[in-house]
């Protein structure tokens, strides 16, 4: 199964879900990005901090499906923000990789208080015009870091990854990813490993339209207008991620998955405005 594309603003297309590979590393986690690949998978999300650059890249080459393909996102370390940093990192990255372009590269985080996103941001748009980056994108960004860097470039991200799940279900950013002509993509969109996948709303729905948990779950995003990038390690839950194509939720079903939403349902230590990275 493949999933469908969906078209971003700067007329390149996505995949509608997304394998992550946090934490899927080493030769063991190569056979992981395979089988995904093999099952259908062609938008593969990874990140310098990942440490899976790497295995991406070479899971990749020994498909034996063409690089165009696939859509590879990878994902710019906090301390490269500096322009001329971030112009030599997403090389690195490349090489990394063994690949000649990536398809996205986001900001991996913002770092409001280091202030330097506008000068990675910018290193970006160079990156992008020296055809080492087809779409460029930012991650974890709140709607006064999307104007930032629109007011001081003119240039708007296609895309915005940030944390959404059944516990943190982020109605305003979306909001403001879409005034914006940005599209959301959603990590740890299966709460990682949270009690998402047992709540009654989604197990009631998961019983009367004959799929799993995570699958409600992953479709509730996905009308939503969110790409999802679940991260799996198994062939079977692979699979069931992506077959996500063939049944719909009500408008009032996606309200009740809404309303599982906490005050502090946000993933620990997450936030924007907040996180450091110190390495
Ligand atoms: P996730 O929500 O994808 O959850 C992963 C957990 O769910 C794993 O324990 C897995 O075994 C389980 N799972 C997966 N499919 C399942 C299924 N069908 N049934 C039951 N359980 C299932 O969490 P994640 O890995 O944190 O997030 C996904 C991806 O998002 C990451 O791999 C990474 O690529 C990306 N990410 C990005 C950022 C960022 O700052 N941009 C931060 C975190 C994660």
């Amino acid at each position: 199964m493949k999933a469908p594309l969906i078209t971003m603003n700067d007329g390149h297309q996505i995949p509608a879900v997304g394998l992550g590979t946090y934490q899927i590393r080493g030769g063991e986690g190569l056979d992981q990005i395979l089988t995904a690949i093999q099952d259908g998978y062609r938008l593969l999300d990874t990140s310098t901090n990942y440490d899976s650059e790497g295995i991406v890249g070479e899971a990749i080459r020994r498909s034996g499906i063409p690089r165009s393909e696939f859509f590879v996102t990878t994902k710019l370390p906090g301390k490269y923000h500096h322009y001329e940093d971030a112009l030599m990192m997403i090389q690195e990255s490349l090489f990394r990789m063994g690949l000649d372009y990536f398809d996205l590269y986001l900001i991996h985080w913002p770092l409001p208080k280091r202030g330097l996103y506008v000068e990675a941001w910018k290193a970006m748009v160079t990156a992008q015009k020296l055809g080492l980056i087809r779409s460029i994108g930012v991650s974890n960004f709140e709607p006064e870091h999307l104007d930032k860097i629109i007011d001081e470039t003119g240039v708007t991200p296609a895309i915005n990854q940030i944390e959404i799940h059944p516990y943190w279900v982020q109605e305003r950013m979306v909001e403001a990813d879409k005034e914006r002509g940005i599209l959301t993509e959603a990590w740890s969109p299966l709460g990682r490993g949270s009690d998402a996948l047992k709540e009654a709303v989604i197990t009631e729905l998961a019983e009367k339209y004959g799929k799993t948990s995570a699958q409600v779950i992953l479709r509730w995003h996905a009308q939503r207008g969110i790409i999802p990038i679940p991260k799996s390690r198994n062939l079977q839950h692979q699979r069931e991620n992506l077959a996500i194509f063939d049944f719909e939720l009500t408008q009032t079903e996606i309200e009740r998955i809404n309303l599982l939403e906490k005050a502090d349902g946000r993933i620990e230590g997450q936030d924007p405005n907040e996180y450091e990275e110190f390495d």
